[in-house]
């Protein structure tokens, strides 16, 4: 039988079609087995989620701020004079900027005290998503939304990308503007950005958050969401309890008692 050219690259094809099928096949086939055994030699850790809970009435009694010095010793934070480039992680608001979409009569009467607020460790955080060089990322292990001070570049798209304001930019170095500079945490420089870390240094040696200890009226509960048994759940089960802005979908994880 004779064959013409187009027979001959009729063949061709078919055989490539088959041996390109065959590698796929054999790949997959190679992958499999791997996958399933390193799925098998890791089980996966039980999952924190930090969290906290804010009992306003008591931080209202207390009027103290005692939560925002702690921070501030524990974490180097400058008081720098210029409130333009001021330096925030744990501070005070006014209820109609915490609560802007919750204002009525009634709360402009109830709320004349500022509210504390600080970094929501949102479940799916804004500034996480835009930030370009991943100085910014959520641990999966337990929630906590941390800081790279060393990978930011300054270029403040984190702070745009989150709608509570919870993050600050050094516009100048921050050092001379610390009181007393404690050696455990280190000091930030010019150009980066910051925001409170939940502390995650005193958690990673058993302590609570210096804001929590600090705080005398208990005004602050902290713990694990994701433990049916910790305190702060305890707390959402009794109380009624609000977050900032949830209709962005951010999922907030600190709480307000109002
Ligand atoms: Fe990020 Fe702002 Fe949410 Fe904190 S509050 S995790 S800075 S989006």
């Amino acid at each position: 039988m004779k064959i013409t050219r187009k027979d001959f690259l009729k063949i061709l094809g078919g055989s490539a079609v088959a041996a390109t099928a065959g590698t796929l096949a054999r790949s997959a086939a190679s992958a499999e087995p791997n996958a399933a055994t390193s799925k098998a030699a890791e089980p996966k850790a039980a999952v924190k989620r930090w969290g906290m809970v804010i009992d306003t009435s008591k931080c209202r009694e207390s009027g103290c701020d005692d939560c925002i010095r702690a921070c501030r010793v524990a974490h180097n934070i400058p008081q720098i004079p210029n409130p333009k480039q001021e330096i925030k992680w744990i501070w005070k608001e006014p209820f109609e900027n915490v609560f802007p979409m919750q204002q009525t009569d009634y709360t402009r009467q109830a709320f004349k005290t500022p509210l504390t607020v600080l970094c929501n460790h949102c479940a799916d955080p804004g500034c996480v998503r835009v930030c370009p060089t991943k100085a910014t990322w959520k641990r999966e292990d337990d929630g906590i939304v941390m800081m790279d001070y060393h990978r930011c570049i300054g270029c403040r798209y984190c702070m745009a990308g989150c709608p509570y304001g919870s993050r600050s930019f050094n516009f100048v170095d921050p050092r001379p503007y610390v009181a007393e500079i404690n050696p455990e945490y280190p000091t930030r420089t010019k150009g980066v950005v910051e925001k409170c870390n939940f502390c995650e240094e005193r958690l990673a040696v058993g302590k609570q958050p210096a804001c929590v200890e600090a705080c005398r009226d208990k005004a602050l509960v902290f713990g694990d969401l994701n433990d049916e048994n910790s305190g702060i759940r305890q707390v959402l089960r009794e109380r009624f309890a609000v977050q900032r802005k949830p209709e962005l979908g951010f999922g907030p994880a600190v709480f307000y008692l109002l």
